[in-house]
């Protein structure tokens, strides 16, 4: 994932209506007596321990980089415990080529609940963990770890599985692990989030589509701020909004920020461009200090983590499933 432009607006939103025949809308009032409340049930079955241990069980792994032996034990196990929770799952294998022509395998892991269902939600994050430690001052050639920069997000959406497994909503839900998100290099045009454009044009149903999506990067680290990523805000902006002020009801607003910050290539970036899927990134940047201090460094290991940081956004999106934009009522 890299940066595009950086340029920051602030957002003052409030949701001024909570029916079906008015749903949630932006707009420029800052008035509160207006909010009305979104959730009737919250639904607090996320575990941030057992998200933590998911993170724990990817590390024990090693470094997760495309085409290692660590890196395909660690695809087998995502799939067996995503099979193991889902009703249906995918072992997506393909390959790509990197940004100096080298070949890669590239294994999309994808587990769906509710397959036949016609109203879905797309849920992401990517697997791999950067092969280099390029913001580093030593060992630049070697991989790192990735806990909060990949394995976070995987863990967020493991715990949503395994919760959502016990209390199946009526939705679909389809969750996708990409890989070789971060074998890219700033200065190569489209060099990241190689899963992510192999599962974009080679789909894994046919015609696959859902309402909205929502993509997890970095979201396990410590004060984490996630702001409205401009690129989000374009095409998706009902999931972003709606997706803000159910965690700031959830009393996660110190997390989920309204202001809106410059474009980030990531993920869903290919998946929008190429399926029309609106879908938001959930990531952590700070527009005064940038990404965390140990981005793509060494130092993104456990130590990086904070369980406050995985519940807020675990809790946050079982929220939101089960109580979604009011565009995909079921
Ligand atoms: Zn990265």
């Amino acid at each position: 994932m890299r940066l595009k432009t950086i340029f920051i607006v602030s957002a003052v939103y409030s949701i001024t209506c909570f029916t079906s025949s008015c749903g949630t809308k932006s707009t420029e009032s800052d008035n509160d007596d207006e909010i009305v409340k979104l959730i009737e049930k919250p639904v607090s079955n996320f575990s941030q321990d057992s998200a933590y241990a998911f993170i724990e069980k990817q590390l024990s792994f090693g470094f997760r980089v495309s085409g290692t032996p660590e890196h395909l034990k660690c695809a087998n196990w995502l799939y067996q415990k995503l099979n193991s929770y889902t009703d249906t799952s995918y072992f997506q294998k393909g390959s790509a080529t990197t940004y100096n022509k080298k070949q890669i395998p590239v294994y999309n892991i994808i587990g769906s609940f509710n397959p036949s269902a016609k109203k879905r939600i797309l849920l992401a994050s990517h697997w791999d963990s950067r092969p280099w430690a390029d913001a580093d001052d030593v060992n630049t050639d070697k991989p790192i770890l990735a806990a909060n920069d990949g394995a976070s997000g995987v863990a967020v959406l493991l715990e949503l599985a395994r919760n959502l497994s016990k209390n199946k909503p009526n939705v679909g839900i389809d969750i996708i692990f990409f890989d070789a998100e971060d074998y890219g290099k700033s200065e190569f045009e489209n060099s990241f989030c190689l899963g992510s454009q192999y599962w974009a044009k080679n789909l894994h149903t046919p015609n696959y589509t859902a309402h909205f999506g929502i993509l997890l990067d970095m979201v396990g680290g410590k004060n984490a701020q996630f702001m409205w990523e401009a690129g989000s805000n374009s095409w998706a902006n009902f999931a972003l909004v709606h997706t803000w002020a159910v965690a700031a009801e959830l009393g996660h607003g110190s997390y989920f920020v309204s202001t809106q910050i410059g474009e980030i290539i990531d993920d869903h970036k290919y998946v929008y461009e190429k399926t029309k899927i609106p879908m938001i990134d959930i990531i952590q940047y700070d527009p005064q200090n940038g990404f965390a201090p140990y981005w793509h460094t060494h130092d993104d290991n456990l130590g990086s983590i904070d369980k406050n940081t995985l519940f807020a956004v675990g809790h946050t999106l079982e929220n939101v499933i089960f109580t979604p934009p009011p565009s995909l009522e079921y």
